[in-house]
């Protein structure tokens, strides 16, 4: 609701944003809410594919509104940069869906986590275009989904104290509250830069 639909020039970028805060919720919600099935590894792989899902989504859809602001004003490399981050996301699907151990399933997503700090540096150095606060509110969505997936794997406070945090403040939990924290301020940024971009003209070479 607080996307800027009215003053959108490029509207697919809302559009995929929208859809990029809105799948993990639903691919984390159906895996949890069927966590009871006793339909033994098989569905258990179909449900965390599910999840997976999700988070692959606001990874790879989530990111593209941040580069296509950032080369608002050169729609060739633009398009090069979107191409090549959807087709690094493909690859970090596949290795996220297929991936083993949850460390593995952490990795697959550090590709697409060194294309997006790419361009933090181009905003940073003043090479990247956007919205003046958009780059804080990206490296603080970067870091707390970052801070997530360790928590979630280090099993952190759980281990320490075996059987006290079956129902609250375990590491999963943890971790998807800063999830959502986190889509938060992906949230924050891009609207930022949608408006931005409404109103930006690029400069004439
Ligand atoms: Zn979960």
């Amino acid at each position: 609701m607080t996307i800027p639909w009215a003053r959108l020039s490029v509207s697919w970028l809302g559009i995929v944003h929208y859809l990029a805060c809105i799948f993990p919720q639903l691919g984390s919600v159906l895996y949890h809410l069927f966590m009871n099935h006793e339909g033994g590894p098989a569905v258990y792989r179909t449900l965390l594919t599910l999840d997976m899902c999700g988070v692959c989504m606001v990874n790879t859809l989530g990111a593209l509104p941040i580069i296509y602001c950032t080369l608002a004003c050169a729609p060739f490399l633009r398009t090069v940069a979107l191409l090549s981050y959807s087709g690094l996301s493909s690859y970090g699907i596949f290795c996220a869906v297929t991936a083993r151990s949850s460390v593995r399933r952490l990795q697959s997503f550090a590709w697409q986590a060194l294309f997006r700090f790419f361009f933090f540096y181009l905003r940073w150095v003043g090479l990247g275009t956007g919205h003046p606060s958009s780059l804080r509110s990206y490296l603080i969505m970067d870091g707390l989904a970052f801070l997530g997936g360790v928590i979630n794997i280090s099993r952190v406070p759980e281990r320490w104290k075996p059987g006290r945090f079956d129902y609250w403040f375990n590491s999963h939990q943890i971790m998807h509250v800063l999830v959502v924290v986190s889509i938060l301020y992906l949230h924050w940024g891009v609207v930022a830069d949608l408006q931005w971009i409404g109103n930006y003209v690029c400069p004439m070479e």
